[in-house]
C-alpha cells in the first residue's frame, strides 16, 4: 500500500509544495526551448533518412502531426516564461507535461519503430541511434520534472530493449541493453538530482520565512522605537526625526509649522488622584489626539504632558491658529475618570518654518516662547511666535548674556518692603526684593532677569548670595521684625538645595522663626511632591512659609491644605479691582475665610488705597503690604521707617 503511494507519487506533481512546483515550472521553461530544437531536428532527420523509402504519411504527416502538438506546447510555455504563475496555472502546466510525455513518449516510439522495416541497413540502424539519443536528451531535458521524465522513460527504454533485444540482430541487442543501462543510470541521477533541488527549494523557503520573520521583528522594532507606549502616538525620536527631514532641505517639504503643546492642570490631577489616573488622561490625551493627525499632520508625545505637533502645507496664520484651537476645544472636554470628572487644557505655542532655512533647535525655540507667553497670558490658547515674542527674545538674549557676566556685589542690590500688621499697627516683616542695575542694560527688573536666570540655570546661585546678604542688613533691625524673602522654584527642586540654604540661615545666627521664606504656587506645582518634602524640612527647623502670588496660578485649592505652609498671600489682581469688582472682591473674601479655616496667616498684597485697605480689613485680614504703606526701601531707608512707628507707639503710650 504504501510502495503503491511512494510509486504514485513518483509520477505526480507536488500539490502540496507550492514553492517546489513553481521553482519546477521555472527550471523546466527555461530548457523548453532546447527540448523541442533538440526534438524537431532529431525527428526531421529520421523522416528525410526515410523520405522516399517509408510511406508519405510516415515521414511527411505523422512527424507534422507531431511538430504540431510539439508547437501548441512550446507556444504555452513561451507565453507563461515571464509571467508570475497562479497557483491554478501552474497545477495545470505541469500536469499538462505530464500528459504531453505520455502522449509524446507513444507517438515518437510507435512511429520509429514503424519507420524500422524500411530503407537499407544504414537507414534501420539509425532508428535505434534516433531513440537513444532523443530519450536521453529528453531525459535531461527533463530533469526538475521528475515525473514527466520517468513516464517517457518507462514508455520509450522497455518498448526500446523488447524491440530491439528481440531484433535477432546481435548489434542491436547490444545497443538496447547499452541504452538500458544508460537509462538506469539517468533515472538514478535523476532522482538524486531532483532530490538535492527539492531540498534546495526547502532550504530557500525556510530561509525566504526567516528572514520575512526577521524584517517583520526589524518593522516591529521599529515601530515601536518611534512610539510612544502609553498614547500610541509617534514619540519624541520620530517627532526629531521628522522635523531633521523637513530641515535637511527634503525638497517635498514646503512652509511648515512646529507646535509644542503643554497641558494645563495636568500636574495637579496627576499629584492628588495618583500617576494612574494621570496615565489614563495622557492616553485619552493621546486618544483625542491622534484623531487629528492626518498625512499633513503629525502629533507626538514629547514627554510628560507635553506633546510636539508638525503642520505640512501651512498656507496662513488663520490656519495653524484653527487648527490650534481645535486641539485646544477637544483637550476642554472634560476627562471622565473612576475618581471623578477633570477639566485640563492645553496651551499651544506655534512656529512657522521653510525647510533648510532653521535648524530644528532654533523652530523649537521660538514654538517655546510663543509656548511660554501663552502660558503666562492665555492658558488654554493657542499663541504663534511672532514679532514681539522675538524682540523679547532677543532681550532675553541679552539679559543672560549680561547676567553671566554680572558681578554681584556691585550690580545687585536688595529693597525692602515693609508687610503691615493692622491690628498692631506696625511692619511686622520687611519682604526683600531684589535690583539689578547692568553696566550695558541698565536696571531690569527682577520681573524680567529671574524668570532668564531661572532658565540659564543661575538662580540658585543669586539666590543664596541674596539670602546672605539679606540676613545680614536685618541683624540691626528689632528682634520682632522679621525677613521675608522670595525663593524661586529651583531653589527646592533637590534636597541638596534645600540643605544650602539651611546652612546659610544656620550660619547668619538669625533666629529661624524670624524667616519666612515664599515660594509661588507655580513653583511647587513643578514637583508637588519635591515641593512638600522641602518645606516640611524648611518647616521643621522653625521657618515660616508662605504661598507668594495666590490665586495667579493654576492650582486647585485642594491642594492648599496638603501643603506645610504658615501663610498665603493674596495677589495683588484681586486687590486692584477689590473696589469695582464683585469677583474679586468675593475671591479674597472666600481666601481670607479659608486661611482662617487653615488656621495659617493670610496676607494681602498690593494695598494702594486707604479704601482698599478698608475693604479688606471689614473681611477680616491682619497682614497688608503695599504702595500706601511703603514701596519698596533701600536699606538705608529701613532705620527711619521703623522710628516712625516706634515714635508712633510711643506717642500712642504717653
Ligand atoms: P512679588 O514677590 O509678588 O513681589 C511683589 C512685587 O509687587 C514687587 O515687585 C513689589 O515692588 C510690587 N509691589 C508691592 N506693593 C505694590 C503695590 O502696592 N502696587 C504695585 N503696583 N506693586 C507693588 P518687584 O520688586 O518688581 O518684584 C517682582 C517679582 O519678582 C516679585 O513678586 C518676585 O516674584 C520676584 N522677585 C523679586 N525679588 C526676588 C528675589 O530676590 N528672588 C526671587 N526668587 N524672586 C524675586
Ligand atoms: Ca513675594
Ligand atoms: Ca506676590
Amino acid at each position: 500500500m504504501q510502495l503503491a503511494r511512494k510509486i504514485a507519487a513518483l509520477f505526480s506533481i507536488p500539490v502540496h509544495n507550492r514553492e517546489l512546483m513553481r521553482s519546477q515550472a521555472r527550471a523546466f521553461s527555461r530548457q523548453v526551448p532546447l527540448l523541442y530544437f533538440v526534438l524537431v531536428i532529431n525527428t526531421a532527420a529520421l523522416a528525410i533518412t526515410h523520405l522516399g523509402t517509408a510511406p508519405d504519411y510516415l515521414t511527411i504527416w505523422v512527424p507534422l502531426a507531431l511538430y504540431a502538438g510539439a508547437l501548441f506546447r512550446f507556444m504555452k510555455w513561451w507565453r507563461l516564461r515571464n509571467k508570475t504563475l497562479s497557483y491554478a496555472e501552474i497545477v495545470g502546466m505541469l500536469r499538462g507535461t505530464i500528459r504531453f510525455s505520455f502522449i509524446l513518449g507513444i507517438g515518437f516510439t510507435s512511429w520509429a519503430l514503424m519507420l524500422y522495416p524500411y530503407g537499407d541497413a544504414y537507414a534501420q540502424s539509425f532508428v535505434p541511434f534516433f531513440m537513444a539519443v532523443t530519450v536521453i536528451c529528453i531525459i535531461l531535458c527533463l530533469m526538475h520534472m521528475r515525473a514527466a521524465a520517468l513516464t517517457i522513460t518507462l514508455i520509450v527504454i522497455p518498448a526500446y530493449t523488447l524491440f530491439f533485444g528481440f531484433s535477432g540482430n546481435p548489434v542491436f541487442v547490444a545497443m538496447a541493453l547499452n541504452v538500458c543501462l544508460v537509462a538506469g543510470g539517468l533515472i538514478y541521477m535523476l532522482q538524486t538530482n531532483y532530490r538535492d533541488f527539492a531540498n534546495l527549494i526547502e532550504t530557500q523557503k525556510a530561509l525566504v520565512a526567516k528572514q520575512a520573520e526577521t524584517q517583520r521583528l526589524v518593522d516591529e522594532n521599529l515601530r515601536l522605537a518611534n512610539m510612544d507606549s502609553l498614547t500610541d502616538l509617534p514619540n519624541r525620536r520620530s517627532f526629531f526625526t521628522s522635523l531633521a527631514r523637513r530641515t535637511d532641505g527634503d525638497a517635498q517639504f514646503g512652509q511648515f509649522a512646529v507646535g509644542v503643546l503643554d497641558l494645563d492642570g495636568f500636574k495637579p490631577v496627576n499629584d492628588l488622584y495618583g500617576h494612574a489616573a494621570g496615565d489614563r488622561i495622557l492616553f485619552e490625551v493621546g486618544r483625542r489626539l491622534s484623531g487629528l493627525s492626518t498625512d499633513d499632520v503629525l502629533i507626538a508625545r514629547l514627554g510628560g504632558d507635553e506633546f510636539g505637533i508638525i503642520m505640512d502645507g501651512i498656507t496662513s496664520q488663520e490656519a495653524i491658529e484653527r487648527f490650534g484651537r481645535t486641539v485646544c476645544d477637544l483637550l476642554a472636554d472634560p476627562f471622565r475618570l473612576a475618581e471623578g470628572t477633570v477639566q485640563i487644557s492645553g496651551t499651544i505655542g506655534f512656529a512657522t518654518a521653510r525647510g533648510a532655512e532653521d535648524a530644528p533647535a532654533h523652530i523649537l525655540e521660538r514654538a517655546d516662547c510663543a509656548l511660554y507667553h501663552a502660558k503666562a497670558n492665555t492658558r488654554g490658547q493657542v499663541a504663534v511666535f511672532s514679532q514681539s515674542h522675538e524682540m523679547q527674545m532677543r532681550r532675553n538674549g541679552m539679559i543672560e548674556q549680561a547676567l553671566r557676566k554680572a558681578d554681584f556685589d556691585s550690580e545687585f542690590s536688595l529693597i525692602f518692603q515693609p508687610i503691615q500688621d493692622i491690628r498692631a499697627g506696625q511692619p511686622s516683616a520687611f519682604e526683600a526684593l531684589a535690583r539689578w542695575t547692568s553696566p550695558s542694560l541698565g536696571p531690569v527688573s527682577p520681573g524680567e532677569f529671574i524668570p532668564v536666570a531661572e532658565r540659564a540655570g543661575l538662580i540658585s546661585t543669586f539666590s543664596t548670595r541674596l539670602l546672605r546678604r539679606a540676613l545680614r542688613e536685618m541683624k540691626t533691625w528689632p528682634e520682632n521684625v522679621g525677613l521675608s524673602f522670595n525663593l524661586s522654584a529651583y531653589d527646592i527642586a533637590s534636597p541638596d538645595a534645600v540643605e544650602r540654604l539651611i546652612g546659610i540661615i544656620e550660619q547668619s545666627g538669625v533666629a529661624p522663626s524670624r524667616i519666612d521664606l515664599e515660594i509661588t504656587e507655580t513653583a511647587v506645582m513643578r514637583d508637588f511632591d519635591q515641593a512638600c518634602a522641602a518645606l516640611g524640612r524648611l518647616r521643621a527647623l522653625g521657618i515660616m512659609i508662605a504661598l507668594d502670588d495666590f490665586g495667579s496660578g493654576y492650582s486647585s485649592l485642594s491642594h492648599v491644605h496638603l501643603l506645610p505652609l504658615d501663610k498665603i498671600k493674596i495677589d495683588r489682581s484681586f486687590i486692584t479691582k477689590i473696589e469695582t469688582n464683585e469677583t474679586s472682591r468675593n475671591v479674597v473674601k472666600s481666601i481670607i475665610g479659608l486661611c482662617r479655616n487653615l488656621g495659617v496667616d493670610c496676607i494681602v498684597e498690593g494695598i494702594e488705597t486707604t479704601g482698599q485697605l478698608a475693604a479688606v480689613g471689614e473681611m477680616g485680614a491682619y497682614f497688608v503690604q503695599g504702595y500706601l504703606f511703603a514701596k519698596p526701601l533701600p536699606v538705608e531707608g529701613i532705620e527711619s521707617y521703623l522710628a516712625t512707628y516706634s515714635a508712633n507707639e510711643q506717642a500712642a503710650n504717653t
